[in-house]
């Protein structure tokens, strides 16, 4: 029994040791910004389907959009204009993040990309990772913003916990951000 407790110890250990404990991402906007929620997860316009828990966050074109939590980049697209028809398959400029856990989440409808944000890239809770935008199939300038089970941009948005600064959001509610905007994990 003595020897059986002492293995467990040491592989609860290795398993705390072997990453940062899983914590809720914060919203991906910069520190004191109040955010409008357009339409949240079930939402009559779009949110159905694979895209059921996204959340769409109305702003200004050139808000800074922050990671949510840390990870690494696995997928940008940034070839998008704005008006352009279905342009990547109506996600319009995006970036796609795996934070581990079997999680990713996914910032759809940019201006752009941020400069220096490439996949492969780890980037940190906080981090500049692109321009709020109305690219791909957005007819009002918001953030597409959903977790969701894959690295691909069109993987299927999944339920999460909520935010550090909030349950999840329905539409109507405004949200404040208390992300602290980085411009790199140093
Ligand atoms: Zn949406």
């Amino acid at each position: 029994m003595r020897i059986a407790l002492t293995t467990f110890v040491s592989l609860s250990f290795v398993v705390l040791a072997s990453g940062c404990p899983r914590e809720l991402p914060s919203l991906p906007f910069a520190a004191g910004s109040d955010v409008y929620v357009i339409q949240g997860w079930n939402g009559t316009q779009t949110h159905q389907d694979h895209m059921y828990y996204a959340l769409d966050f109305a702003g200004t074109v050139g808000t800074h959009i922050l990671a949510a939590s840390d990870g690494t980049v696995v997928f940008t697209y940034n070839e998008c204009s704005e008006g352009e028809p279905f342009c990547n398959n109506d996600w319009g400029n995006a970036v796609v993040i795996n934070h581990g856990y079997g999680e990713w989440t996914n910032y759809a409808h940019l201006e752009s990309v941020a400069p220096n944000i490439a996949v492969g890239m780890q980037v940190c809770r906080g981090q500049f990772i692109g321009t709020l935008g109305n690219t791909g199939g957005s007819s009002s300038p918001h953030l597409h913003f959903q977790m969701q089970d894959s690295g691909e941009v069109s993987g299927n948005s999944i339920a999460f916990d909520g935010f550090e600064e909030c349950d999840i959001p329905e539409a109507g509610d405004t949200v404040t951000s208390q992300n602290k905007e980085i411009t790199s994990c140093d």
